[in-house]
């Protein structure tokens, strides 16, 4: 079974091929800057797991023009036509309450993805023109989206509503959906299986450009970090995480900001960004070295942060067997880990600085001798996590 993952961006599209159930993909890439007249496509085709990569710099006029070119692409040796492609899966952002699982594309769900364009103005509304792209580009393919709120949808609703009149829930659903679920999906699933514990209770700290956590138990999701939207919780690149709601206030009230100067100010220049002037942690981790105290305390704040959630969650959970951070930063920042994990053997963490500080691929255990809980770095694959639940949607209703 050939599935084509796409990620569908405002501007971007990111695809991997699978041929099912091979679990490395045979080909990825990344087409930018859609719309101009100098978009770019990196598009890599894996032999035996080695990479050869293709680049090109043309004029893209849109979505449609993109993915016929990589369709161009896959036909040079990887497929004979766009009618290998058996399945394609739509990464989409948000499914609100009606998308518990990945399901298969009908009108209906297109409708109702269409419907939450308002609780995800920045990334449903480009989720949606992939699949009608993909839909004409693939017209025999079986089309399936997967959510990244889906894995959320087990929270129990005294983790999910705010204490907020309750008709703003009924009447306009705003509750807290989370996001990042392939990834928490993933990787918890990943820990669990070298754990040996179907049941254990684990916090999974997913740190890139947008930072969440959630706790997990019995492959559940039970909290997350994120919250209506992908703004609330940890400190991330560019956006500001929790804040106190009446500082927006005080910035459209005295300080005369419009909403839309705030919405920039907490999604694009808040975060590490706003704490440290950069969004990179390889950028700031030189500052750090070289002594800069804004880089130093943008460090603290960021990991507190997390150690805070990691208390919040170990209560929640009621226990902790393993802690698992993922993704851009979780898998390589070394001093972020450190700082997390540092004095908290109260819950049984204890690291193992050494080891910490290898790098290495794969699932890691980081954990000393004698902590009670597990350390991991499990680094995460969204695009895999998608290709699987497409895979076991087909599996069983066969
Ligand atoms: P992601 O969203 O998972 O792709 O993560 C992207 C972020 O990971 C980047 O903005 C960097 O801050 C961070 N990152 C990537 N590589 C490294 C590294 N080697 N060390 C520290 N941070 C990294």
């Amino acid at each position: 079974m050939n599935i084509f993952v796409i990620n569908s961006g405002s501007s971007s599209i990111k695809y991997q091929l699978f041929r099912w159930p091979a679990e490395q993909p045979v080909c990825s890439g990344l087409v930018e800057r859609v719309g101009s007249e100098q978009a770019t496509i990196s598009h890599k085709v894996f032999a035996e797991g080695v990479p050869t990569e293709q680049r090109l710099t043309l004029p893209l006029p849109d979505h449609e023009a993109g993915l016929h070119k990589v369709v161009h692409l896959l036909t040079d040796g990887v497929i004979q036509d766009p009618s290998d492609i058996d399945v394609v899966g739509h990464r989409v952002v948000h499914g609100g309450e009606s998308f518990s699982q990945a399901t298969p594309i009908t009108p209906e769900v297109k409708a109702e993805i269409q419907r939450l364009f308002g609780l995800a103005p920045l990334h449903n509304p480009a989720n949606y023109l992939g699949i009608e792209v993909a839909e004409r580009v693939f017209p025999r393919a079986r089309q399936v989206a997967v959510f990244d709120t889906a894995f959320h949808q087990t929270l129990p609703e005294k983790a999910f509503r705010y204490a907020l009149p309750t008709a703003l829930y009924t009447e306009q659903r705003i509750r807290r959906y989370g996001f990042h679920g392939t990834s928490h999906q993933y990787v918890a699933a990943q820990a669990a299986a070298y754990l040996g514990q179907p049941d254990a209770r684990l916090i999974t700290i997913h740190l890139g450009n947008g930072c969440s956590m959630a706790a997990v138990r019995g492959g559940q999701s039970l909290d997350t970090s994120m919250g209506f939207s992908p703004l609330a919780g940890l400190v991330m690149g560019t956006r500001s995480g929790d804040v106190d709601p009446s500082i927006l206030l005080h910035l459209t009230g005295p300080l005369g900001y419009s909403p839309e100067q705030v919405n920039t100010l907490l999604n694009k220049e808040s975060g590490m960004l706003g704490l440290a002037g950069s969004n990179d942690m390889r950028d700031i981790s030189q500052a750090l070295a070289a002594g800069d105290a804004a880089a130093q305390l943008a460090y603290d704040i960021y990991a507190y942060r997390i150690r805070q959630y990691i208390g919040a969650y170990a209560a929640v959970l009621n226990g902790l067997d393993a802690i698992i951070f993922t993704a851009g930063v979780g898998e390589n920042d070394a001093l972020v880990r450190q700082l997390v994990c540092q004095d908290i053997d109260f819950f049984g963490l204890v690291l193992a600085e050494a080891q910490n500080q290898q790098r290495q691929p794969g699932l890691r255990d980081l954990s000393a001798p004698g902590s009670r809980a597990k350390i991991l770095v499990v680094p995460t694959n969204e695009e895999l996590e998608i290709a699987q639940q497409c895979a076991a949607l087909f599996a069983s209703a066969s």
